[in-house]
């Protein structure tokens, strides 16, 4: 399958003038998002009302969005589940893992995760009282501190501050080989680079659908679980999808089967519109070539400003290979360099103490928005056009 980034970067709505480096943040949406989403409102929702539940096959949208999720993922037909957040998937996926795993007693993760992640399951063990303990390790000594002891290796695949990339594959075997089951998040990877979550043989992972999947802010997350461990799952939040008869309303509950049991309550499904319209495109383009030139233009951007802007230092990996699509480098007033980029059209991201983030999806940016995009940028540094007391003052949102 042969990709046309041309083609495809004409599918999205992102305003002219705007050179967007933040879709690993919040995706933009398609052009026809906002159609799909007003027929859904207007002739489904507003046509067959509580029928649509049944006619449009509402209640069937977690296990087939699910699906063709799976499919950008490497996994197996009906091994993922849409629905909720990805704090709640996670949630969902660390007590599933404990409870299928009481040998061990600590979860190892690394100072590179998301501190959310670290927070869920931290929350989880205090709550329950549960007699485990989170090992942090640096990124580079996973590998070594998967030992005897851990019973669960939860990690992100691409750090969200330095886009450092884990190797999924080898670091699941090295877990399963000590007996631990393996949660991987892809909340920086689904959408920007091949996934194979069936070869690499991964037990648990989770991800969100705003960032490269362009779900729009707040869309549902997912949830996959391998196909081996279906049967002996708990869902820790016993909600009434997740029954295997909801409308019997029995009063004990029931676990439906397969990963159906992983669902909670009522699905989002004006929500679900608009993340099916980026999946459209996605899914018509080939995961390999768009890590190719994800690696193509991060190295572009750093070759245009590593002479012409030597104040910033580069944290991602050099190597293409061990990064994901976004790049960060620091600079003590960081903040208020990207606050003038975005005055300038170049939207990036800051993350305290001092990262400067920009992404680059293939699939809506091109070679010659880097080459702007890094223009400006040098434009901004040596002249010092973000020394302005008006960019040093942060949003809450950053
Ligand atoms: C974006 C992100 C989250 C966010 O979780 P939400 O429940 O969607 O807010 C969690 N973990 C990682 C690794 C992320 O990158």
């Amino acid at each position: 399958m042969e990709s046309n980034f041309l083609a495809t970067k004409s599918l999205f709505n992102i305003p002219n003038d705007l050179i967007y480096l933040d879709g690993n943040s919040l995706g933009p949406p398609t052009k026809t998002t906002s159609k799909n989403v007003t027929a859904l409102i207007d002739k489904k929702w507003g046509k067959l009302l509580i029928n649509g539940w049944n006619t449009d096959k509402w209640i069937d949208k977690p296990t087939n969005v699910g699906n063709r999720i799976a499919k950008l993922i490497g996994a197996e037909k009906n091994t993922v589940i849409l629905g909720d957040t990805l704090s709640i998937k996670t949630y969902q996926a660390l007590y599933a893992a404990i409870k299928l795993n009481p040998k061990g007693k600590v979860i190892l993760s690394d100072s590179g995760n998301f501190p959310s992640d670290i927070y869920i399951a931290q929350g989880l063990i205090d709550s329950l009282n549960l007699n485990y303990k989170i090992r942090i390790v640096e990124p580079n000594e996973i590998s070594n501190a998967i030992t005897d002891e851990i019973a669960i290796l939860f990690l992100t695949e691409i750090d969200y501050r330095t886009a450092r990339k884990h190797d999924i594959t080898n670091l699941t075997k090295k877990a399963q080989e000590v007996g631990a089951i393996t949660i991987w998040d892809l909340a920086h990877s689904a959408g920007v680079l091949p996934l194979t979550l069936e070869k690499s043989k991964v037990d648990f992972a989770v991800g969100c659908t705003y960032k490269y999947l362009n779900g729009g802010p707040g869309s549902p997350a997912y949830l996959y679980v391998a196909p081996k461990h279906h049967d002996t799952i708990e869902n820790s939040i016993k909600g009434w999808l997740g029954h295997k008869a909801p409308f019997s309303f029995t009063k004990s509950y029931e676990a439906a089967s397969g990963i159906n049991k992983m669902q909670i309550g009522t699905p989002s499904i004006i929500a679900t519109a608009a993340l099916e319209s980026s999946l459209d495109i996605l899914e018509k383009v080939d995961m390999q070539s768009v890590r190719s030139e994800s690696m193509r233009l991060t190295q572009y951007f750093i070759n245009q400003i590593h002479n012409s802007c030597p104040d910033l230092k580069l944290v991602s990996p050099l190597n293409p290979d061990k990064r994901g699509a976004h790049l960060a480098f620091t600079f003590k007033e960081g903040y208020a360099v990207i606050q003038c980029l975005i005055e300038h059209g170049v939207i990036g991201d800051f993350r305290m103490p001092d990262l400067m983030r920009f992404g680059f999806n293939p699939i809506f940016i091109n070679q010659n928005d880097v080459f702007k995009a890094s223009q400006i940028l040098t434009d901004i540094m040596k002249n010092e056009k973000w020394n302005r007391p008006d960019l040093k003052v942060k949003s809450y949102v950053t």
